[in-house]
């Protein structure tokens, strides 16, 4: 009850003073919410929200420096359009009506010479507003524009948990304090759901809750866990299969929930047997006995929580291990019970229709779509009919975070390649824009927010006036559209009617929520039966078969093995496996610029292990250069304990012009 109707009135501290409700709109777990003073409509002050069940009171290292990058000396405030060559970062002030005119003219003649498909937007989540994210869609389903996919992130995993589970999403991590193990499989959410692993640690103060890490690296959340397991990379369904041997060699599996509520239980039992701790311990490098351990564990502390990272799909056969992964906790009875269940994405409690969201119904029939991780192909290929001629980014930085830097970078130098690029700062990618338009912080505009890991709406109100002449998304695509002579409503909308369509279009866990009890409480939790949630409370599934499905026909007949995979690459002689996870003081390229935040960064580095580096002659502190087929980088080379033999680590993502 608590949970759900937290109402703070909102005082300042002095009459001058205005306290407006804000959302940290980066793409983060922990969606904290933010109070934001504002005197003489200036933001004096950013505290974290003490009453909301997850912020309590505390935002993380990037949280703390918003003002820094609100009044940033570098925000571009005005349009600009290139006077130099592309790269070069070099721009001339001009007005939005040029800028307007500029961009209309050629939208209009590529649609005339190559078709609308020939416009490319790029963008992901710069924003995770979902007004200020989804709505510029709305444009470029209007023109026709080749659209993106999505891809990035963690789709591989989602559609792997969704053929065991028919859903990826699960636990309330409200329900994490009242588990009595917490499992974080390939996630340091010391780093990055710092809020998350305060629920942990209040679980295991306040009921004896044990945290266990699955992890290569020897991160700063493995080192205040329990039990660290260190599979190497890729190697993580080998070790699942692994535990579930044990589980069911030993009998310490749920033979009820398996009886009543699973399917295929006996095809994925006739794979266990090649999994002994044995043969795990040869793939994975993880001790046969501590296999056998972390399974006796996890059979004998229930309810469990199993938080998955996205790390671990972002690799060959990488669904398939997160399939893998989450088979165990059906298999230990760890669904629909109170403090039990998976952690993955729960973004789909929402419910939002994305489909309408993003004006589908206005498209031409059969639009393309490029793969987004593919941009640097689309934008260099001789074969692709018609050629990208224009590409529109907003709300991300492919130059430092698109895969195959080097390609992408190749074809945002095309001369031929008109490139208009949205943001607050002069990122890589804005070096090589024809115009640039400033984009405001959300401290600048209206927006509400579905978190992807609580189940907490909440509200972002626009505490201040956008700075000098930026434009919202949501104000420069309405705009837009205008000029293109675009007449239908759903382009034309503004913040508050959309908030408001979002929040009635008939998800019944969104009933009672509104835009003004938004503004009131400043967040809501889903209107679920109970709260925390219990996911799958009643044991109905939304799979084929109604249960979880170990063997999977939907799998099947996408081209996957029924039961889930366990390929491993093979490791390649004088070759290091790289790992590029998040940085502590970065969200993806956000914040490098920042002087305070590079100065705690340092510069780029690479982790290595004392062996290797003693074997290679490499000292701390040495310039390395790193290669693959792809490319290369120069990094400074740290001797560290957080990698074992084999593998590297380098922390991402620094923006390339600034670190040379
Ligand atoms: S980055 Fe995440 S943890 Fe940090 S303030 Fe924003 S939402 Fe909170």
């Amino acid at each position: 009850k608590t949970l759900r109707k937290t109402v703070r009135s909102l005082e300042p501290t002095s009459p001058a003073e205005k306290i407006f409700r804000s959302t940290c709109p980066r793409n983060c777990y922990d969606a904290c919410s933010m109070l934001t003073h504002v005197r003489d409509g200036v933001v004096v002050k950013i505290e974290a929200d003490r009453e909301h069940p997850i912020t309590q009171g505390f935002l993380c290292s990037k949280g703390g420096v918003y003002l820094e990058y609100l009044y940033s000396k570098d925000r571009i405030l005005h349009p600009l359009k290139r006077i130099g060559e592309k790269g070069e970062g070099k721009f001339e002030r001009i007005s939005w009506e040029e800028a307007f005119a500029v961009i209309t003219e050629k939208l209009r003649r590529i649609a005339e010479e190559y078709g609308p498909e020939a416009v490319l937007y790029y963008d992901f989540s710069g924003t995770m507003g979902v007004v200020n994210r989804f709505f510029p869609h709305r444009f470029f389903s209007r023109y026709g524009s080749s659209r993106l996919g999505w891809t990035l992130c963690n789709e591989a995993g989602r559609v792997g948990i969704s053929y065991v589970y028919g859903a990826a999403h699960g636990m309330d991590p409200l329900d994490m304090l009242n588990s009595k193990l917490i499992v974080f499989w390939g996630f340091n959410p010391a780093w990055t759901n710092i809020h998350g692993l305060n629920l942990a640690l209040h679980a295991k103060r306040e009921r004896g809750a044990m945290i266990a890490v699955v992890d290569p690296l020897r991160t700063e959340t493995a080192d205040i866990a329990d039990l660290h397991v260190r599979p190497k990379p890729g190697t993580d369904g080998v070790l699942a299969y692994g535990i579930m041997n044990v589980l069911v060699d030993e009998g310490l599996y749920d033979r009820d929930f398996v009886r009543d509520y699973t399917h295929g239980f006996e095809a994925l039992r006739s794979r266990l047997s090649a999994f002994p701790p044995s043969k795990v311990e040869e793939v994975t490098s993880v001790p046969a006995d501590q296999v056998v351990e972390f399974a006796r564990t996890w059979a004998a502390r229930r309810p469990s929580c199993l938080q998955i990272g996205y790390g671990m799909q972002r690799n060959l056969n990488g669904g398939e291990m997160v399939r893998a992964v989450s088979c165990i906790q059906a298999l230990t009875g760890n669904i629909g019970v109170s403090g039990g269940g998976f952690l993955y994405s729960n973004s789909r409690y929402f419910g939002l229709d994305l489909g309408w969201m993003e004006a589908l119904h206005l498209s031409p029939k059969g639009r393309r779509t490029i793969n987004m991780v593919k941009l640097g192909e689309a934008l260099t290929s001789e074969e692709l009919r018609p050629p990208i001629k224009m590409l529109f980014v907003f709300n991300s930085n492919p130059a430092a975070v698109c895969p195959n830097q080097g390609l992408v970078r190749k074809g945002l130098a095309r001369e031929d390649l008109f490139t208009v690029v949205h943001d607050l700062f002069p990122t890589d990618t804005v070096d090589y824009a024809d115009l640039v338009l400033p984009a405001p912080s959300f401290l600048e505009y209206e927006d509400i927010f579905f978190s992807y890991y609580s189940l907490y709406a909440s509200i972002n109100e626009k505490a201040i006036e956008p700075l000098g002449e930026s434009l919202s998304n949501i104000d420069l695509f309405r705009e837009l559209a205008k000029r293109m002579g675009y007449m239908e409503s759903e382009l034309l909308e503004d913040a508050d009617q959309v908030i408001d369509q979002v929040l009635s279009r008939g998800n019944p866990l969104l009933t009672g929520i509104t835009r003004e009890e938004l503004r009131r409480r400043g967040y809501i939790h889903l209107n679920t039966p109970k709260v925390p949630h219990i996911a799958f409370e009643d044991r109905v599934f939304p799979t084929p078969s109604g249960k979880v499905e170990f063997y999977s026909e939907r799998a099947l007949a996408d081209g996957y093995d029924p039961v889930p995979s366990c390929v491993v690459a093979p490791d390649v002689p004088g070759m290091f496996r790289l790992l590029t996870p998040l940085s502590k003081y970065l969200l993806h390229s956000q914040f490098h610029n920042l002087p305070r935040v590079r100065e705690l960064l340092g510069g780029p580095s690479l982790e290595i292990s004392r062996e290797d580096a003693s074997e290679l002659g490499i000292k701390d502190g040495d310039t390395v250069s790193v290669q693959n087929e792809r490319g290369s980088c120069t990094l400074t080379a740290r001797l560290s304990d957080t990698v074992s033999k084999g593998l590297l680590a380098s922390y991402s993502s620094f923006w390339p012009k600034l670190s040379p």
